[in-house]
């Protein structure tokens, strides 16, 4: 961290939750994976990346950013699944003067995803009635003059993803493009996803971060940059035995026991869930 910098960050985890689905064949019963949102602030301002999901969640985040007592002037969301963003009405109408912003790659996906109603199914009554949506970004971030980079990482577990470069800090809050010691959204990927997916991460680990927050962690874990190896190692290990055509009870074992000290042995993070997995 540079002597001059002046913004500070902090990373509120959602701790693992049931959610409702058939009972997977495989692994621990279903819980969704724990989330992360991180402050970024100055002395006086303060940016929230990414709204989490639920009420609770989202009032629970709320909560914890009134805390550090700064004007919250921007919330900004990396990806358009709904773990990541469908909190954002409960937010705003807690910081009303709050800017919420996107891509329009992940604002047009958050559109998308709030017309099938997957997230309401699956944990029913804690979805706020009424969404709220980001605006496409119209320039650079910035942070009491201090400027924050948008990566548009691409395919990675989903499409249109981004991660955030703060350049004061040596910080790169990299939304589902890194993985923190938590099994990872390899569901829906496919060699040519997981090989952008890769790239994504070299392309990150090339700015040669001091810290490196994941969207999914392990809520006992820091946020090291070994973060990006490690994610990209998972991605290809997975690729490896995907491509042999293993069972996918025998492809889950190699992954658990290859990774056991990883939290959220869940079925649907590895083969997706019946309908619409989202991570
Ligand atoms: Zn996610």
């Amino acid at each position: 961290m540079s002597t001059r910098a002046r913004l500070k960050y902090d990373v509120f985890v959602a701790p693992e939750k049931p959610f409702s689905a058939p009972a997977p064949r495989l692994g621990e019963p279903r819980a969704w994976d724990p989330v992360t949102s991180t402050l970024i602030f100055g002395p006086r301002d303060a940016l929230l990346v990414d709204a989490l999901m639920t009420i609770r969640e989202a009032t629970a985040l709320a909560d914890w950013v009134e805390l550090h007592d700064r004007r919250l002037t921007t919330i900004y969301i990396t990806h358009g699944h709904a773990d990541h963003w469908l909190g954002l009405s409960t937010l705003l109408s807690r910081f009303p003067h709050a800017r919420a912003v996107a891509t329009a790659g992940t604002v047009r996906q958050m559109h998308a995803g709030a017309r099938n109603n997957w997230a309401r199914a699956r944990f029913p009554g804690q979805i706020a009635e009424s969404l709220a949506f980001a605006e496409p970004v119209d320039g650079p971030l910035e942070l009491e003059g201090r400027p924050i980079h948008v990566i548009e990482t691409g395919h990675t577990d989903t499409v249109d993803t981004t991660s955030l470069h703060v350049p004061d800090l040596d910080l790169i809050v990299a939304g589902d493009v890194a993985y923190n010691h938590c099994h990872m959204f390899v569901g829906a990927t496919t060699a040519a996803s997981r090989a952008e997916w890769i790239a994504a991460l070299d392309r990150l680990a090339a700015l040669n971060p001091a810290a490196v927050v994941a969207g999914h962690k392990d809520p006992t874990c820091g946020n090291p940059p070994s973060i990006l190896a490690e994610s990209r190692g998972y991605l290809e290990y997975f690729g490896q035995l995907r491509e042999t055509a293993m069972a996918d009870e025998d492809l889950f074992d190699a992954m658990v026991n290859r990774y056991s000290n990883w939290v959220s042995r869940q079925e649907f993070l590895l083969f997706g869930l019946p309908v619409s997995g989202q991570a």
